[in-house]
């Protein structure tokens, strides 16, 4: 007999966000945790810095949107 083990997938409150860059207003879609960091890709400024679990937002960074995550 095979017994079926319980298979738990970790779930991190993870998801993708717009955000608006504070110098230019460009926007660009981001994930929550982003490992590495994240630039403006119009002026080149930093947005997002890594933290191990959930990226944290620069000063001045604006979300303006989160997309799809169940449950979230
Ligand atoms: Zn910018």
């Amino acid at each position: 007999m095979v017994k079926k083990r319980k298979i738990e997938i970790p779930m991190p409150r993870s998801y993708f966000m717009c955000i608006e860059c504070p110098q230019c207003s460009s926007k660009q879609i981001v994930f929550s945790h982003a490992t590495t960091r994240v630039k403006c890709l119009v002026c080149g400024k930093q947005l997002l810095e890594p933290t191990g679990g959930k990226a944290k937002l620069l000063e001045g960074v604006k979300v303006l949107e989160r997309y799809g995550v169940a449950g979230g």
